[in-house]
């Protein structure tokens, strides 16, 4: 059967379907899609758009990906999900093993979640069971700077910007605390005074913190902001100077975004507990993990479980595509790929520098932002990309692009020169 949208299905959709962030009664388009092939949706009328979005910085790989597909196929024939309490099967094994691989030496176990704001949450319970199992419950709280996203469910939305999406909450979240954000940019010459404010919270409050919960190196739904890789260093050096774990949440910057295969890297450290999510199953489907120390894992385990266990725990054709997502990382053109994004964003973004609304141009690893100096409203601006043959969704004052590695230059410069001519027709 046809894979058609009628007027009618798209009518449904306005008054029946929640999309993400939306109001029912005061909804922008939807653009209706029925396929997607290498770095470019297809729309129900058949035009075709470049994707700078892979799909919330998913799609690495870009869409119908044969090794990926087959990798899904091969899985289905033998099994779709089964539970995993008391249950095991060779997909999460083999992911386990590739993930350990991959990531930070000292990370040795690996806890299955289902969404990225999922495997916050589990990081968040691992810290505070940690610190119940190690005689001192009264840590409790998280330290975490602003204009930070970790998710849209409860624990996840207390370490968020406390003054961004999540307001509708305040007075109902977790009582964390709160520093300014990294003011040492990524390029910038480091100086003591950057983490200062930092370092005094922690003194202050160490004895409630159970943990400290960064994104590392890119502050991404919160403000698309990069920070120094010194602040990060600094921050672990803390963190064990006053006792207290240190969660990274690598859901989006993770698998080779930032042009390192985790951000942490820039920093050369590793954190007590990390969270992947997103490009973990190359955009598939949905699946992400918490992954932490032995030292974590077995201080929990020594006093009994780790209390969290979702229906879908490792769905074995999630793992299996995701174990195939990680081959094709590990085959290495992932890093290539992400350096030339760079070259061609920095070249073809920069004359955006030169419009009188934009404040601010910035590209690291296969992250492309501009900063507009007033926010656009999506109802009109979302329109103008389209009719410019590209996918992409800014919000508040943030156009940014995160395209699938595989882009060719080509694509990338006409997604660019796309993001150009949208700016100089908003007002
Ligand atoms: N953490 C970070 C850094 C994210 O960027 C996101 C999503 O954008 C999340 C957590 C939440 O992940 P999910 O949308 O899969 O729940």
């Amino acid at each position: 059967m046809a894979d058609t949208v009628t007027v009618e299905d798209l009518e449904f959709d306005r008054q029946h379907i929640w999309h993400p962030y939306t109001s029912i009664t005061n909804c922008y388009e939807m653009y209706p899609v029925t396929g997607a092939e290498g770095v470019r949706l297809t729309l129900a009328d058949g035009r075709q758009l470049i994707d700078g979005m892979a799909s919330w910085w998913s799609a690495i790989h870009g869409y119908n990906h044969p090794e990926l597909n087959e990798a899904l196929q091969r899985q289905l024939g033998k099994m779709a999900h089964v539970m995993f309490g008391g249950i095991t099967h060779p997909p999460a094994i083999r992911l386990a093993r590739q993930l350990l691989d991959v990531t930070p030496a000292l990370l040795q176990q690996v806890f299955f979640a289902d969404s990225g704001s999922v495997s916050v949450e589990v990081a968040i319970k691992m810290a505070i069971q940690y610190w119940v199992a190690t005689g001192k419950p009264a840590k409790k709280r998280l330290l975490t700077v602003k204009k930070g996203y970790h998710g849209d469910t409860f624990a996840p939305m207390s370490v968020c910007d406390p003054e961004g999406m999540h307001e509708v909450f305040s007075g109902m979240l977790l009582d964390n605390v709160f520093v300014e954000a990294p003011q040492c940019g990524f390029h910038d010459d480091w100086q003591e005074e950057h983490i200062a404010e930092f370092k005094v919270a922690l003194d202050k409050h160490h004895q409630a913190i159970a943990a400290v919960i960064l994104e590392p190196i890119v502050q991404n739904a919160g403000g698309m902001r990069f920070y120094s890789p010194a602040y990060l260093k600094r921050v672990r050096e803390l963190c064990d100077d006053y006792q207290v774990l240190l969660i990274l949440d690598e859901i989006a910057t993770g698998f080779g975004r930032t042009g390192k295969l985790f951000a942490c890297e820039y920093a050369d450290i590793s954190p007590d507990i990390m969270c992947v999510g997103k490009a973990l199953t190359g955009g598939y489907m949905t699946l992400a993990a918490t992954l932490c120390t032995q030292q974590v894992a077995h201080t929990i385990s020594n006093q009994g479980v780790l209390m969290h266990g979702p229906t879908f725990m490792a769905n074995p054709l999630a793992c299996s595509v995701a174990s195939a997502s990680l081959e094709l990382l590990q085959a290495g053109h992932w890093k290539a790929q992400v350096e030339q994004l760079s070259i061609t964003m920095e070249a073809c973004l920069a004359p955006c520098r030169e419009l009188a609304n934009v404040a601010d141009v910035r590209v690291l690893g296969a992250i492309g932002v501009v900063e507009l100096k007033q926010p656009v409203d999506m109802k009109t601006i979302q329109p103008l990309f389209v009719n410019e043959g590209v996918w992409v969704r800014p919000f508040g004052k943030l156009i940014y692009i995160m395209p699938p590695y595989v882009m060719e230059q080509e694509d990338c410069q006409l997604l660019c020169k796309a993001i150009y001519q949208v700016i100089t027709k908003i007002k």
